[in-house]
């Protein structure tokens, strides 16, 4: 990895962020007459913390980490964009990223004007690190990689993450959206000794909370810092990382859930064995599968007559006839069957 300081966007490094009045003053005051709020308690009249340093510290706690290496963003999405517009130089510098994989990392370097370079997966979608050393240039500054990958849900060996990280001059992002799915280990364990790695996490999935908009980013110090200082202020609303908080403070919630769902999958798993239409299931540890059918435009149709929407990803490499079925209620996915065997 190269140094920090020369990977940031010329500039970046030396500028100073928007000092809120919050930042100004630290510590408890009895009155405060420095934001130009109203001062009469509607509930929501103060600023919240710019760093939301209670739910950092929350979601650290719960998964073993410092405080000081968790960002907390509006999404792991935000985090997507920030890092992009942190570390690529529009029109000249590129990210490199698997396919298939989550559309949001293309769309986002797109958005900045960033090219981005898809390295295509093995045909059981593996990683094929081959393909992604020959995508990368001297002015490759990211690599996106997934695991469990979006759309089909597998899991690439962290020892494999890390070897590309290792070697790599630029950042390496590993996006965990699905980690609490999976029984496999988190790129956190391997964080301390890989300063070019950032971990993604969310709350939108296996928390249940995607209305919140809430996501994390793991870095090293130095990364958080500079994630702090390309933010907006206030990317967090008090409401909602209170919410967050109380969820974070009671993990059996999402951990039943997560059990639940597991053997839901399972048993979908089994059900969909048994339909005609049905050609192979992609192992998942997610909490959706990717299924190819005989003809995947017939059956969506179908379903879709029936009022059930699947994600289509037929069009997507690797994916001929595919479609993504996220993982319902039992009920939900009894009545999928159904119509899938009529
Ligand atoms: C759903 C998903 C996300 C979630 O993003 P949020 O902005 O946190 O809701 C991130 N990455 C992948 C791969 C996803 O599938």
């Amino acid at each position: 990895m190269k140094p920090l300081k020369d990977l940031v966007r010329k500039g970046l490094w030396e500028l100073s962020p928007y000092s809120t009045a919050r930042d100004e003053f630290k510590g408890d005051a009895s009155i405060y007459l420095d934001a130009n709020e109203l001062p009469y308690n509607t509930e929501w009249n103060r600023y919240p913390d710019p760093y939301q340093l209670k739910l950092r510290e929350a979601f650290a706690n719960y998964r073993n980490i410092d405080s000081e290496n968790v960002f907390a963003a509006h999404g792991s999405d935000e985090v997507i964009d920030l890092l992009i517009r942190i570390f690529c130089e529009s029109h000249t510098e590129n990210i490199v990223g698997i396919t298939p994989s989550y559309g949001m990392y293309k769309v986002c370097a797109e958005q900045n004007l960033v090219e981005y370079r898809e390295a295509l997966l093995n045909p059981a979608f593996g990683l094929n690190s081959h393909r992604i050393n020959d995508a990368i240039d001297g002015e490759t500054k990211l690599i996106f990689l997934c695991s469990p990958n979006n759309p089909n849900g597998n899991s690439f060996e962290l020892s494999k993450v890390k070897a590309i990280a290792d070697s790599f001059d630029g950042i390496v992002v590993l996006d965990e959206a699905y980690i609490d799915f999976s029984e496999n280990k988190s790129g956190l364990s391997v964080l301390k000794k890989t300063p070019n790695l950032i971990v993604l996490q969310t709350m939108s999935k296996a928390w249940g909370l995607a209305s919140l908009r809430i996501g994390f980013a793991f870095g090293s110090k130095e990364i958080i810092r500079l994630l702090d200082k390309q933010k907006l202020p206030y990317n967090i609303s008090k409401a909602v990382a209170d919410i967050a908080i109380s969820h974070i403070q009671k993990p059996q919630l999402k951990e039943n859930y997560v059990r639940k769902l597991i053997k839901e999958r399972e048993s979908l798993i089994n059900k969909l064995n048994q339909c005609n239409d049905v050609l192979r299931i992609f192992h998942s540890d997610a909490n959706f599968l990717l299924v190819k059918f005989k003809d995947s435009k017939e059956v969506f149709e179908k379903l879709k007559n029936q009022g059930i929407i699947l994600r289509d990803r037929s069009k997507l490499p690797l994916c001929k006839n595919c479609l993504r079925i996220s993982i319902g209620t039992s009920e939900e996915n009894r009545k999928l069957i159904s119509v899938l065997s009529l």
